[in-house]
């Protein structure tokens, strides 16, 4: 994603406001106009209505000799029609609080569909993070509501301008010259914001690191290791940090947009109102071409009218900020993929090869594969095996097709897995990985991954339950697979042990149909019974069925119809567990290691 400092130009901006109101209005076609109609009747009411009409109205019934019961009529009518103004101005608040809701909730699903789709390498991106940041800013600071109560008061800004100078004009144009020094306090707001959002920008990556310890700090994941390890002085370091840093930033921006207010408020202030004063007192003392009540009027029409000019500089230039955060969402909406999604709709996986595949993560200096060739077929069990970091994962990676290599060919069914619909694809493949993950959901909806509707659901997921060893486990609580795992939102939910969360994910797998199983040390969390257990229900469930499984635990291997050794990035040996034995290799050396470790752990054990 580019991410570059530029300058948003003039067009860039009036393009990020009409994406604003087109974001807006798709989500609430109402807010804009509603919100827009309220506010400008109730400032009408307030800055001419009240400030000048009735004003004026008023001192004339008084000076002139006009009956009590005159100025009574007045001040009824008066009353009812600030009444309307006032329910008009309520149900702006109302139509704002409640149409605001539904664009956030949009704008959430559509933030977080997109996160979901994007290449897995955007994680491993700072920029990415950034731009993700900066979209949400949109939502977290409230920015739409900011936009359309913006919109709404510059709106009903201009209408009640026209009312006003209109006034001014009626009694002595010339007093609208003290009003021009409005103008550069107008670009200087549109300055001051433009500061502001560069501000903001530059905070975004400490404002990162900031959320990032405040998180981890929080995580149940991340709690033994902060209590038993120094790390926990490592991450205040990096808050302090970024704390400082952003001190810094906020000091280099603090002395101009202070400068700017100190130039705005004597501008806005000063000027318009101790001119028209010095003006009006000289009409009306002086020259006496200025009556009492026009007096009085004047200085409350040119008070309002300054107050109305201040407010549009004001909104014009939070248009324009928020406009600039909409840009960001606009841009990270607007990022493509850099793997394109191919046409064909996945078939029944008959068999799989690597063609010659060298593969270098982005920014990394070697390739972690290095020209792999392989082809497994329907019906057979592959075992992966090699030490730590030979690139058995990420083979798993390319296989789903997170990355695509940069030489070579990975083929499904004869056919280059770029011109799959990735999702097509990926439905096709059952998989458990060794970071396995479970939700804050009750198991029904971990193993289902969606909602539980009925009873044939829940025997389902008991079945699946039972393939990965877990059921037995599952059972002894009060509300059986309704249980939510982690207390996080329920005080009846429970823990699990790794293994019980690793068999948990393993269940997902076996409640989906699917042609290939890929297992990336599916069982680095469990013991080895459990491991043969789950092993055993995997060999019955993917009877014509491919089976890729990556272990540590070489005494898997030898139940597969094939095994690979990885050793840095290239397949050094293959062949069944007899052949690679009476090979005397690699993997024959592995083997005889740990079948030693495992023999010396029961000899311990025996005596
Ligand atoms: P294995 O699963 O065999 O333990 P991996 O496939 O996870 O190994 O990793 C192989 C090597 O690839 C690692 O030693 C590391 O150098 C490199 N690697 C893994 N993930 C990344 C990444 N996201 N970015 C850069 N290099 C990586």
């Amino acid at each position: 994603m580019d991410n570059k400092e530029k300058k948003p130009s003039r067009s860039a901006v009036i393009k990020n406001t009409a994406y604003a109101v087109k974001v807006i209005t798709k989500a609430s076609p109402f807010l804009l106009i509603g919100y827009t109609l309220s506010i400008t009747g109730y400032w009408f009411f307030e800055s001419y209505i009240k400030n000048v009409v009735f004003l004026e109205k008023m001192i004339n019934t008084v000076t002139q000799g006009g009956t009590f019961r005159q100025f009574m009529l007045m001040l009824i009518a008066f009353c009812g029609v600030g009444l309307v103004a006032h329910f008009l101005d309520c149900a702006g608040d109302f139509i704002s609080a409640s149409e605001n809701k539904k664009v956030y909730r949009l704008l959430n699903e559509q933030i977080f569909r997109k996160a979901c789709q994007v290449d897995v390498e955007c994680y491993e991106n700072p920029e990415f993070y950034d731009n993700y940041k900066r979209a949400t800013d949109v939502i977290n600071n409230e920015l739409s509501a900011e936009f359309s109560w913006c919109t709404g008061k510059f709106v009903s800004s201009a209408i009640t301008a026209v009312g006003l100078v209109s006034y001014i004009c009626s009694v002595d144009p010339k007093i609208l010259l003290f009003l021009l020094g409005m103008i550069p306090f107008i670009a200087s707001q549109s300055y001051r914001n433009k500061l502001e959002y560069r501000k903001d920008k530059e905070m975004t990556s400490n404002n990162r690191k900031k959320d990032y310890v405040q998180r981890v700090v929080f995580l149940k994941d991340f709690s033994k290791d902060m209590r038993t390890s120094g790390i926990y002085s490592v991450m205040k370091a990096r808050f302090v940090n970024a704390v400082e840093s952003n001190c810094a930033i906020i000091k280099k921006y603090g002395w101009k947009t202070g400068l700017l207010d100190v130039f705005g408020g004597f501008v806005t202030e000063i000027l318009p109102i101790a001119g028209t004063l010095i003006y009006g007192v000289y009409g009306f003392a002086v020259t006496e071409t200025i009556s009492v009540a026009q007096f009085a009027v004047l200085i409350s029409a040119v008070t309002s009218l300054k107050e109305i000019i201040e407010n549009s500089g004001r909104c014009i230039s939070e248009i324009q900020r928020c406009s600039l955060y909409f840009g960001n969402l606009r841009d990270f909406f607007a990022y493509e993929n850099r793997l394109k999604d191919g046409t064909i709709k996945a078939e029944k996986i008959e068999s799989i090869e690597f063609r010659n595949v060298t593969f270098t993560y982005p920014g990394a200096e070697k390739p972690t594969l290095k020209n792999v060739s392989f082809k497994i077929n329907k019906d057979e069990t592959v075992a992966i095996v090699g030490k730590n970091g030979a690139g058995k994962s990420t083979f798993v990676k390319l296989l789903l097709r997170f990355y695509d290599p940069q030489e070579g060919e990975i083929l499904y069914n004869g056919i280059n897995v770029r011109e799959y619909e990735a999702d097509t694809l990926r439905k096709k493949i059952g998989t458990v990985f060794q970071d396995y993950k479970v939700f804050a959901l009750s198991v029904n909806e971990n193993v289902l991954c969606r909602e539980c509707e009925n009873d044939e659901d829940r025997l389902h997921v008991e079945e699946a339950l039972k393939k990965s060893g877990v059921y037995d486990k599952i059972s002894t609580f009060e509300k059986g697979a309704d249980t939510v795992l982690t207390k996080e939102f329920d005080d009846n939910g429970t823990g699990l042990s790794g293994g019980e969360q690793q068999k948990v994910a393993a269940a997902r797998m076996f409640a989906h149909p699917f042609d290939l199983a890929v297992l990336d040390e599916p069982s680095s969390a469990l013991d080895p019974i459990a491991e043969y257990k789950m092993y055993e229900s995997l060999i019955e469930e993917t009877v014509g069925k491919m089976v890729i499984y990556i272990s540590h635990r070489l005494s898997s291997a030898v139940l597969s119809d094939r095994i690979y050794v990885f050793e840095n990035g290239t397949v050094a040996e293959s062949g069944s567990h007899a052949e690679l034995m009476e090979k005397n290799g690699v993997y024959a050396e592995m083997f005889t290691m740990q079948a030693s470790n495992y023999k010396d752990e029961e000899d311990e054990d025996n005596e």
